[in-house]
């Protein structure tokens, strides 16, 4: 039987003193001790047994010498005893003696046996106590290999916690740091995936109780020292709720081994085993040192991100700094070439900066820096870089940037004046310039694009009409364009310049058309025809799109009065509703009035709503009970682009739709490859799954169509059938094969 190890462990026997971090070699010697400690027991028994021997050799020679003198011729010829007796006595004197040798005989052999026995039964013991002990030794040697591999917290913590139902046979394990050692740990990792336990002791927690501090793990955390119970049932007579929660878990043996962090952070090592008595105090002493260990590990981990941190961000707002923003950069230079993509170097100073540190202080100027940091961030993407880079510089990366123009827009929208409140009286309206340097026209090292943009900045810091510079010539043509693209996009609809046009969209049985896509269109005296992408993205940025979608919306639904009228009945639809449309909170209610205004009914009609599946993936909590309100209207809901967010399909569930829209980039890629045909009969067997009609948009060859009809596709759209016309066009169409 295992040695019972005590319960509680003394506070000052707490091996985790301040400082108390080198990992420890002490238990090879522990387990190198014991066979020596044995072998030194086998020889004093030896000594005890053979001068035990000795005594019972000498006390049968006095006995026997006694009879032997005793009963001799010579003291007998003493008395006066007959000849017969002095016979019958040297009979007996030989028994006696035999008798005698005998009785030594067997008391020796039974005293020999039973110390045999003994010793086995004290072999035996001793033997599993150094398995057990082998068993720690080879918990401690894993760990540490972790602690030296791993450089992530919770990863290490994660191995450590395997390593512990491994090789340590422990039924749970779960490790847990965080800043107070009175609260729940902030971060907890365990052995299992089943945390069934754990959860209900951190409801324990929770709930405050304080029975449940009492668990031993807890308890350890909490008094800073090893909490070990070997018996959960026996421990109290009424039992505390921590105990019924662990014996309902079969939980008969518990320990917990704090730690300590050298920034203070508080740690705790909790073991769980179904056998009673688990714990020794050999391998309580071992596992005291693996728990310093842990603490060790983590120590070197924060301390190694402390310095990678100091060396990489900026200490006044926690931005990377020039180093960092410039090895992020160069980075996405050398792939940029090989993804055919730009990479946007923006460097952006805040107006007055020096005036403001001037009146209000190096605190707030620090202040302005830090917000302002944070207000640019929240406008770019995650991939994106936002640095601090001198005194009144950020700099912001745009990575994997599509079209470089793009990078142009974003730094308009950079730029845009902001309010910040930074004092309690004082909220300041900040404004901003920025010069744009871009990859590859405006340089071809981080250093060097960096130097551009600070140029470009520099040309138009001064000036109070120019926000934005731009390092190129070309860059700048843009920028007018979109300048005028944007002002002239304001006017469109009240200069009658936007056409809707139409796509055919058809049976892929028989190739019969059985409705359209509205599709929007913008020429300009002075731009000539703009592209959707294009014009769609701005007004979406500008807020345009809110009258445009409505005129949208308004001209499909006289459309399909009117085509009503020329008996196409049932004919279905579309057209497409942005993410700004949906959201916004009028859009329900100025859907009503429209469709009074027009004396539209939409349950008499098939009017669908395309809705990217980005939008739905995004914005999907506040979307919901706009979808429904408009199912219950009688409109049907199309996800469009279906297939490009890599999202999971479980949002699915959870809406009102009707037809799924695979995207045109899936459909292109049709016979190409494998994965897109498998992908493409995933996409219908769901959608079968769940009741959905498909349409497959951007179907450009006779092979893309053979293979949707193979997979089993609903309907089609595209290049192959129809490009986008106008209504007359469209008109022509009816009725027809296409
Ligand atoms: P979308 O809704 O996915 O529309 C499909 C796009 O694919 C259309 O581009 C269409 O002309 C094009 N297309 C159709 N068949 C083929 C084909 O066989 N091959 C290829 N390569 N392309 C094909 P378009 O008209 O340039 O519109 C682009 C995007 O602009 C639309 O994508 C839609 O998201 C948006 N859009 C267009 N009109 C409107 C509108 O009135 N409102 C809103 N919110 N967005 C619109
Ligand atoms: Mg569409
Ligand atoms: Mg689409």
């Amino acid at each position: 039987m295992p040695h019972k190890a005590k319960s509680r462990t003394r506070p000052e026997e707490n091996p985790t003193k301040e400082g108390d971090f080198k990992l420890n070699e002490d238990a090879l010697n522990i387990i190198e001790q014991a066979p020596e400690f044995e072998r030194s027991s086998i020889v004093a028994s030896k000594v005890r047994y053979s001068s035990f021997a000795l005594r019972i050799v000498l006390i049968y020679l006095t006995i026997a010498c006694t009879i032997a003198i005793a009963l001799s011729d010579s003291v007998l010829s003493l008395f006066q005893i007959s000849q017969e007796v002095l016979s019958w006595i040297a009979i007996a004197k030989i028994w006696v003696l035999i008798i005698l040798s005998a009785g030594l005989l067997y008391y020796l052999i039974r005293n020999r046996t039973n110390i045999l026995l003994e010793q086995q039964e004290y072999l035996k013991e001793t033997l599993k106590k150094i398995q057990r002990l082998e068993k720690a030794h080879q918990l401690i040697i894993q760990s540490n290999h972790a602690i030296v591999r791993i450089r992530d917290k919770e990863q290490l913590l994660k191995e450590i916690c395997q390593i512990l139902s491994e090789h340590g046979q422990f039924n749970y394990a779960w490790i847990g740091i965080g800043e107070s050692a009175e609260h729940q740990p902030d971060m907890i990792v365990t052995s299992d995936k089943n945390n069934h336990y754990l959860h209900l002791l951190l409801e324990g927690i929770h709930a405050a109780s304080v029975n449940e501090r009492g668990e031993p793990a807890l308890s350890a955390l909490r008094k800073k020292y090893p909490v070990i119970v070997n018996d959960v049932d026996g421990f109290s007579k009424k039992p505390f709720s921590w105990q019924t929660r662990a014996l309902a878990f079969h939980f008969q043996s518990i320990a917990g081994f704090p730690f300590k962090m050298v920034s203070g952070t508080q740690g705790v090592m909790a073991l769980y085993a179904k056998e009673k008595n688990f714990f020794n105090e050999e391998e309580v002493a071992l596992l005291r040192i693996l728990a310093t260990d842990i603490g060790y590990g983590l120590s070197d981990i924060e301390n190694k991100s402390q310095i990678h941190h100091a060396a990489n961000y900026d200490v006044v707002t926690n931005l990377p700094n020039r180093q960092l923003y410039e090895d992020r950069m160069n980075q996405f230079i050398s792939r940029a070439p090989y993804d055919k993509r730009y990479v946007g170097v923006i460097v952006i100073a805040i107006d007055n900066f020096s005036k403001t540190s001037e009146s209000f202080g190096q605190a707030i100027s620090d202040k302005l820096l830090t917000e302002t940091g944070i207000h640019l961030s929240s406008l770019v993407r995650d991939g994106d870089t936002v640095a601090r880079l001198a005194h009144n510089q950020i700099g912001i990366m745009l990575a994997d940037v599509a079209a470089a123009l793009d990078v142009a827009r974003i730094a308009q929208k950079l730029v845009r004046p902001f309010s910040l409140q930074l004092t309690k009286e004082h909220e300041v309206k900040i404004h901003l310039h920025a010069g744009v340097a871009i990859y590859p026209y405006d340089g071809e090292t981080a250093p060097a694009l960096i130097e551009n943009a600070i140029h470009a900045l520099q040309e138009v810091e001064s000036d109070s009409h120019i926000e934005c510079g731009f390092y190129s010539q070309k860059m700048s043509s843009g920028i007018k364009y979109n300048q005028q693209l944007k002002e002239s996009l304001m006017h469109s609809l009240e200069r009658n310049e936007l056409i809707l046009y139409y796509q055919p969209i058809v049976d892929i049985r028989n190739r019969q058309i059985i409705g359209a896509e509205g599709l929007s269109r913008w020429r300009n005296a002075n731009l000539g025809d703009v592209s959707p992408i294009q014009f769609i993205t701005e007004a979406e940025e500008s807020g345009f799109i809110i009258p445009l979608g409505e005129w949208v919306i308004k001209t499909a639904c006289q459309q399909l009065i009117a085509w009503q009228q020329a008996e196409q009945d049932n004919f279905i639809l579309t057209v497409n509703i942005s993410a700004k449309q949906i959201m916004h909170p009028q859009f329900l209610a100025r859907l009503n009035q429209l469709f009074e205004e027009l004396n539209f009914d939409p349950k008499r009609y098939q009017l669908c709503f395309e809705i990217a599946e980005s939008v739905l993936v995004n914005e999907l909590k506040s979307a919901i009970q706009t979808l429904f309100e408009l199912r219950r209207l009688g409109l049907k809901i199309i996800i469009d682009d279906f297939g490009t967010s890599y999202s999971s399909l479980s949002y699915l569930n959870q809406l009102p739709v009707n037809i799924l829209k695979i995207d045109s980039t899936i459909v292109r890629n049709l016979g190409r490859d494998q994965n897109t045909h498998s992908l493409v009969r995933g996409i219908l067997a769901f959608a079968k799954g769940m009741k959905l009609k498909t349409i497959a948009e951007g179907v450009e060859t006779e092979q893309q169509m053979q293979m949707l009809v193979d997979v089993g596709c609903d309907y089609a759209q595209g290049y192959l059938f129809s490009a986008p016309v106008a209504v007359k066009n469209m008109e022509s169409f009816f009725g027809k094969k296409l």
